[in-house]
């Protein structure tokens, strides 16, 4: 018999480990307006945020509780956004990191559920996995479309013309119609910077990340295993990737089983910085804007990558880039992440893009810039609703206005 909650198991130090304070609900500092978009956007009752998941899964692996209908649902309410984790004042003495992981802990619970209640778990994330295995890809699109972008632009194929440097679209620009201009401008960015590349076109697998973001372990591992194999026949020796989600798993996913991915993992913004400093990018072009920047978790949070997209942001004529108070390590989510568009078709999600955009408004700036599709898909959806005028933009197409 399979050993049962055995992902949760494998969290138990970080549930035994929570001090029930509740601070990763409640904490409020200038910094940190509100620390789980979840409860901000909910009636905010102990389950929609960290203490409350972590005692249910303590309640779990006791035994005390049993899973139900009702438990499957609360563990889909949350982006994954970490936001608890950074303001969770448990702090390993040994390493000064954080003791309890609840994203973990959050994700096991989904794993567990997936593995052993499936009937329990909404059909939507479901059907995104099904739509995975029959496409390879979560937004049920046929290969073909993931080349369509590039029509135009005549690139190499990375299995037939090998490249140094791939670019690893993601399904979400590449799938997305109103999302395929950032490839394009990306593609023209790095051509006019004289970065030879090459992309995988209908090749392009999907990452994995958001399968495994939805507890879809052991599907997430073999779509891993067998990336690795295609993505290491290209011989390429850099990845550069335009998704904040595809850029995490890769770095970071892509190197925890017994195959680990060999080529470096770079945000384009990542690349963007590092071709200014070598001027190779060129921004003449002023556009007269304040902006304040929105930190994708993903690239943020769970990457630490802070400095790139401001110091890109900041090498652009005309931009004046001004920081909200939630920042950085302290970011807000955009609501996207962890499968949250799927829950309640996307309504919580868009809540929580409207507090995001609200709380930029605060800053008087005109246009609120992402580095991530998710965020920017959201965001845009949730402007539509939200009080306070600000535009949203992902940072390529402000590097491309300057420069292109
Ligand atoms: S996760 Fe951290 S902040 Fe939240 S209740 Fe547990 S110890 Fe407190
Ligand atoms: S990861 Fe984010 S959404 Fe989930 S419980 Fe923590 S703060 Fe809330």
């Amino acid at each position: 018999m399979a050993d049962k909650k055995k992902a949760l198991k494998a969290v138990s130090q970080s549930v035994y480990s929570c001090r029930k304070c509740g601070q990763c609900g409640n904490k409020v500092t200038d910094a940190v307006p509100y620390v789980c978009p979840v409860k901000e956007t909910t009636p905010g009752f102990d389950h929609f945020y960290s203490r409350g998941k972590i005692v249910i899964a303590q309640g779990l692996l006791e035994g005390a509780i049993e899973p139900s209908k009702e438990l499957a649902e609360v563990v889909y309410t949350c982006t994954l956004c970490g936001n608890c984790m950074t303001q969770c004042g448990a702090i390993d003495r040994d390493t000064g990191g954080p003791l309890v992981d609840t994203v973990g802990v959050v994700e096991a619970l989904r794993t567990d559920f997936l593995e052993e209640h499936p009937e329990w778990v909404a059909n939507e994330y479901k059907a995104l996995l099904t739509a995975t295995r029959q496409y390879d890809n979560p937004w049920g699109v046929p290969r073909s479309t993931k080349e369509k972008w590039a029509k135009k632009l005549s690139l190499p194929n990375a299995l037939r013309n090998p490249s140094e440097t791939l670019l690893f679209v993601g399904c979400t620009v590449a799938s997305n119609p109103a999302l395929n201009a950032r490839a394009v401008k990306a593609a023209e960015i790095l051509k006019k910077a004289g970065v030879a590349f090459a992309i995988l076109g209908k090749d392009e697998p999907c990452c994995g990340s958001v399968q495994k973001r939805i507890g879809a372990v052991r599907q997430a591992r073999d779509m891993v295993n067998n990336n690795i194999r295609l993505l290491h026949t290209t011989g390429c020796k850099t990845i550069v990737t335009l998704c904040a989600g595809c850029a995490n798993a890769l770095k970071n996913d892509y190197r925890l089983g017994a195959e680990k991915l060999k080529p470096n993992v770079l945000h384009i913004v990542e690349l963007f910085a590092q071709l200014l400093k070598e001027d190779k990018l060129n921004p003449t072009k002023k556009k007269g804007s304040k902006v304040t920047y929105h930190d994708p978790c993903h690239l943020g949070r769970h990457m630490g990558i802070y400095d790139a997209p401001r110091d890109v942001l900041n090498a652009l004529p005309g931009i004046e880039l001004i920081e909200r108070s939630a920042t950085r390590e302290n970011t807000i989510c955009c609501g996207a992440g962890g499968g949250m568009r799927l829950f309640e078709s996307g309504t919580l999600a868009e809540k929580i893009g409207q507090s995001a955009l609200e709380s930029a408004s605060q800053t008087g700036a005109e246009v609120l810039v992402s580095s991530c599709p998710f965020c920017e898909m959201n965001l845009q959806t949730s402007s539509k609703t939200a009080a306070g005028s600000i535009t949203v933009y992902d940072i390529i197409d402000l590097v491309y206005e300057a420069i292109v």
